[in-house]
């Protein structure tokens, strides 16, 4: 099946893209990497009136790192953010999220801001973006906010994002010395859509204990979930294998998740568990490592 007719727009800077959201808002639609978006169309459960394509502004194409953070324009694609030595040693749990999020060929064209603007309840990056309090900046002709992940996310494909905006950009802070991250996920094929997935990053203070600890499950229910009992539990002890078993414990009272097709709840309130005590222990293997 082909899409239904639409105008079609390639702006080449951002200033021209927020004016055609402007004049068009709810009857548009930004096309990014098209990864989700055209077969949505080709289905014909997305039928927007105007396509406002993206891929000609190299403006919103950049990386910038600062000390404290990397801010990452949405039309960065997400195999070169995750290939990117900025990302890598300032953000290494968003480089081991973004290897997970399909196919190479796919993740080539699929953009950083594509996937957080689309916040399927599978995604790997709104969860990192939920687990580490990341910065999505948005703008309309009318002028730029800046929210918080937690206010991003409202549900399953349902974000902050006004039709007169975009997602320009999203800001995650640089970890800081003695961290260790890990993304782990559990799903029907390799490369598939994750039924459940874990993003964590701990830091250390003195030894082996744990100064402050970030943990957020994708998959379970219609957004990230911040498991932050588990994270209250982590803080200021020692890790070990008594205290990673309390937290997969801790972890699925947590949750809440949701039945499907695929996996019924309790199925995966068990692997919620399961995949904090894989990221806690490997977590606490690079430390022993190091
Ligand atoms: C075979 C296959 C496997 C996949 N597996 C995974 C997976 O395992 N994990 C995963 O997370 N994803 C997966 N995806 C999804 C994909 O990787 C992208 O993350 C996703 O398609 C969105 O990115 P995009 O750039 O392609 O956005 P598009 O498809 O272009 O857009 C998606 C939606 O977001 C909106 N949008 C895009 N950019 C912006 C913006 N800057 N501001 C406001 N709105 C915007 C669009 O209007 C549209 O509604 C898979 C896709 C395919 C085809």
């Amino acid at each position: 099946m082909k899409p239904a007719s639409f105008l079609y727009h390639a702006p080449t800077t951002l200033e021209e893209v927020l004016t055609l959201l402007a004049e068009h808002g709810s009857d548009a639609r930004v096309l990014a990497g098209g990864q989700s978006l055209i077969p949505l169309m080709n289905l014909r459960m997305a039928r927007p009136e105007v396509l406002i394509d993206l891929n000609r502004c190299l403006d919103l194409a950049h990386i910038s790192s600062g000390e404290t953070s990397v801010a990452y324009g949405a039309m960065v694609r997400q195999r070169d953010a995750e290939r990117s030595e900025i990302t890598r040693s300032g953000c290494p749990l968003v480089a081991k999220a973004l290897a997970r999020t399909g196919p190479v060929a796919v993740r080539s064209r699929a953009t950083i801001g594509g996937t957080l603007a689309h916040a399927d309840r599978a995604a790997e990056l709104p969860g990192v973006a939920m687990a580490l309090d990341a910065i999505l900046v948005l703008e309309s002709a009318s002028g730029r906010r800046e929210v918080s992940a937690e206010d991003f996310f409202m549900g399953d494909m349902t974000t902050a994002i006004n039709p007169d905006e975009m997602l320009t950009a999203a800001v995650f802070p640089v970890a800081e010395p003695n961290s260790y991250s890990g993304f782990f996920e559990v799903g029907l094929r390799r490369e598939g859509v994750a039924l459940v997935g874990i993003a964590a990053q701990v830091i250390f203070g003195e030894g082996k204990v744990i100064r402050d600890a970030r943990l957020a499950i994708i998959g379970v229910e219609s957004l990230p979930v911040r498991l932050r009992s588990v994270e209250a539990d982590l803080k200021g002890r020692e890790l070990g294998a008594a205290l990673i078993a309390q937290a997969a414990e801790l972890a699925t009272q947590a949750v809440d998740p949701i039945g499907d097709v695929h996996a019924n709840a309790r199925y995966r309130k068990f692997v919620a568990g399961s995949l904090v005590r894989r990221a806690l222990g490997e977590v606490g293997d690079d430390l022993e490592r190091n």
